[in-house]
């Protein structure tokens, strides 16, 4: 658990977070906790200075280097998910990005291990994660498709760009009920939630949804 102060409340020091509560709640989003966190968080302190005044809304936001932040509904309900599924002991996260998500993921999970492949957004998400006081993340800058170096059995593993094909790497360290929530892109754009049931998976939910994609390889600067 983080320090930052949430204690199941809504604070709405910030007034746009308000309206974007109502509408996740709208949206069928109905986890309290949740809606109080990111009611809480500063979502205008994790995008790009120029889309700060567009923070609390409905879309995908850059967050520099080409990259974007999920719309609000989307983080939510891949959230809600691992809330609803998954044992919230260790989860493993491809695309640290803006370390928006990693800090809901931080509030949650006993532990959350992330990974970014871009130098940049690495040190930026990390610097102020740990400006908030959050502690139980560790940070790697490196390729996610290859996991994580040391060989740890997550309870979950959310991958936040899209990818073709999902790297072995990725579905070997999950546990056996594991969650795995990682985007797929046919039909059409959609972020899915499976379950690990020995050599089976197991679709739990899906919902419309868009992403960068996952690249190969890391970005230094
Ligand atoms: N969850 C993030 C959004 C991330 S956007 C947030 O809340 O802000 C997707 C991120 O995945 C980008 O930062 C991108 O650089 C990163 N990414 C893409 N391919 C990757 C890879 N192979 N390994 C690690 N990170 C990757």
């Amino acid at each position: 658990m983080s320090q930052y102060d949430l204690n199941g409340l809504v604070t709405h020091t910030e007034p746009r977070a308000s309206g974007m509560i109502q509408q996740l709640q709208q949206q069928g989003i109905t986890h309290p906790e949740l809606l109080a966190l990111m009611g809480n968080i500063p979502r205008q302190d994790f995008v790009e200075p120029a889309f700060s005044h567009l923070a609390y809304s409905a879309t995908p936001l850059p967050i520099g280097r080409n990259q974007t932040i999920s719309q609000p509904l989307t983080v939510a309900r891949m959230t809600e998910w691992l809330l609803r599924y998954a044992r919230l002991g260790r989860v493993l996260e491809i695309g640290t990005g803006s370390g928006y998500q990693t800090c809901i993921l931080a509030h949650f999970f006993n532990k959350v291990h992330t990974i970014e492949r871009q130098q940049s957004l690495y040190s930026q998400a990390r610097q102020r994660l740990a400006g908030m006081g959050i502690k139980n993340v560790e940070y790697l800058f490196a390729d996610g498709q290859a996991g994580w170096p040391h060989k740890i059995e997550m309870d979950a593993v959310i991958i936040t760009a899209m990818a073709s094909k999902i790297p072995l790497a990725l579905t070997n360290c999950l546990k056996d009920k594991g969650i795995l929530i990682m985007p797929i892109d046919h039909p059409t754009p959609q972020i899915g939630c499976w379950r690990k049931e020995g050599d089976r998976w197991k679709c739990l939910g899906s919902e419309a949804a868009s992403f960068v994609p996952l690249l190969e390889g890391m970005e230094h600067a």
